[in-house]
């Protein structure tokens, strides 16, 4: 009693002095709310591990969340913005609103056992190679842990999960962000599967999806040449202009592409071509000079080879809005709790990986590292839909060990590991990340307000419009 009047007494007449937030003692309680979870989480985990469900396919890992989450005593609602696999899960009532996003989407092809070589355990199955499995289960306990803190009356306001499929293929989150899913929210928190433990404060890369075809007329290719308009010319012409088109783009552009299709045999002129494409930039906003270019491209290949050419775009990314008082506060948190550590089990495992890789034999890293000074000014890595939610409403990212050092992405070592206990580690840790940070947000108006603040000068003069086609999301048609 008397060192909380003591702290309350510094903070009213010093704000700016010491860490603003939750006192440690309520962060203790955060962090004691996560680790009696630690059974429940880690089955959580590991069944989605197994599940290893692609996007908008995740249906038995949605479900197993949802219904955790409703057993918790959540309000749950299933089948969010035309999505069966997308849900809410609230607790709570009134301000402010903390919202925590889970993914549990796998990856094609990546099926891995726990093993330090690459090893299938369904052959030609997909696997948990961005860790998503970990990254649901994670955000799930970091929501559970502060629900039963405002069940006690320890924090007042409204915890809300977001359960978001398809983030590696169309991006769920986009189409929440446009049913308004997000609109009423103070902050929210995500963090993601990585190498190493740290607070971001770099951002994403904006994309745009799409996909040219070409519809021509058939003829044998030998017989009647001259009656035929070939597809495959106006894929050849197209790439090629792509091609040139790179020496005129910003530096920060990426532009890939695969041809799908451009015929099936040589003596039949091909009627039909498709080239599916991504490009890529540092800002959303540069994308369409990017895109008219490559329209002007699609057409121009089609007059070449005289048939008919459309570019559809399927989906895109915004880059993510780093707001660095946010990174702040995470930064401090990951301190608070220091490491992550390991046994000499699981750090020979990880060098086992590391020399099956060929990469330096540093094992698995748990220390947090501090934040990058200056925040870098262009994005790193690949693109997330985590991006469009952080262009509507302010959003806390940041990274925590579930793989080894320097360990390749969306590939077999990133699967290992988060079937086994360095990936639960790296679970658990990030489930405390996120309930002493939203114990922090909960209680601290004047830290949401700084949040806020930084968020509204950031998008002054921003309308958010998405990059994903009008209609409802393309849900799989086959089993
Ligand atoms: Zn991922």
């Amino acid at each position: 009693m008397h060192r909380s009047a003591l702290f309350l007494a510094a903070f009213v007449l010093l704000p700016l002095a010491g860490d603003p937030g939750a006192n440690p003692k309520l962060k203790a309680a955060a962090v004691a709310e996560v680790e009696t979870q630690a059974t429940d989480l880690i089955r959580l985990a590991d069944s989605v591990w197994h599940f290893a469900e692609t996007a908008l396919r995740e249906t038995r890992s949605a479900a197993l969340l949802a219904s955790h989450a409703e057993r918790e005593g959540f309000r749950v609602v299933r089948g969010v913005s035309g999505m069966p696999t997308a849900f809410t899960a609230e607790f709570g009532t009134g301000s402010p609103i903390i919202g925590i996003m889970g993914e549990y989407d796998a990856l094609p092809g990546l099926s891995q056992t726990t093993i330090t070589s690459k090893e299938a355990r369904v052959a030609g199955a997909a696997g948990h190679g961005c860790g998503h499995n970990l990254f649901g289960a994670a955000s799930l306990g970091g929501a559970i842990a502060l629900k039963r803190l405002i069940e006690r009356g320890q924090l007042k306001g409204t915890i809300r999960f977001y359960g978001t499929p398809a983030e590696e293929s169309v991006g769920g989150k986009v189409y929440m962000v446009r049913e308004g899913a997000f609109k009423d929210v103070d902050v929210m928190l995500a963090w993601h599967p990585a190498d190493r433990t740290q607070a971001d404060n770099g951002s994403s890369q904006a994309i745009v999806d799409f996909v040219v075809e070409f519809r021509g007329k058939t003829a044998h290719a030998a017989g009647d040449p001259w009656n035929g308009r070939s597809a495959a010319d106006a894929v050849e012409a197209f790439t090629h202009g792509v091609n040139l088109l790179r020496e005129h783009v910003r530096p920060s552009v990426r532009m890939h592409y695969t041809v799908q299709r451009a015929g099936d045999v040589p003596n039949v002129v091909p009627d039909y071509g498709r080239v599916w494409m991504w490009a890529r930039d540092s800002k959303s906003a540069q994308l369409d000079a990017v895109l008219t270019r490559v329209r002007d491209i699609a057409d121009g290949a089609a007059k070449i080879a005289g048939v008919e050419g459309k570019l559809t775009v399927q989906a895109g990314d915004y880059e993510i809005l780093v707001n660095h008082e946010g990174s702040r506060l995470l930064d401090r948190n990951l301190r608070f709790l220091g490491p992550i550590s390991y046994t000499e089990e699981e750090q020979s495992f990880a060098k086992a990986i590391q020399r099956t890789v060929g990469i330096a034999e540093r094992g698995v890293v748990g220390a947090p590292q501090p934040l990058k000074v200056p925040a870098p000014t262009e994005p790193e890595g690949g693109s997330t839909d985590v991006g469009d939610v952080s262009w509507v409403v302010p959003t806390l990212h940041f990274s925590v060990t579930t793989g080894v050092w320097e360990s390749p992405w969306h590939a077999w070592p990133v699967v290992a590991t988060g079937g086994m206990s360095i990936g639960h580690k790296g679970m658990l840790h990030a489930a405390k990340v996120m309930a002493v940070t939203g114990a922090d947000l909960f209680v601290d108006p004047a830290l949401r307000s700084a949040i806020r603040a930084e968020f509204t000068e950031q998008t002054k003069g921003f309308a958010y419009r998405p990059w994903i086609p009008a209609g409802p999301p393309p849900l799989p048609t086959t089993p």
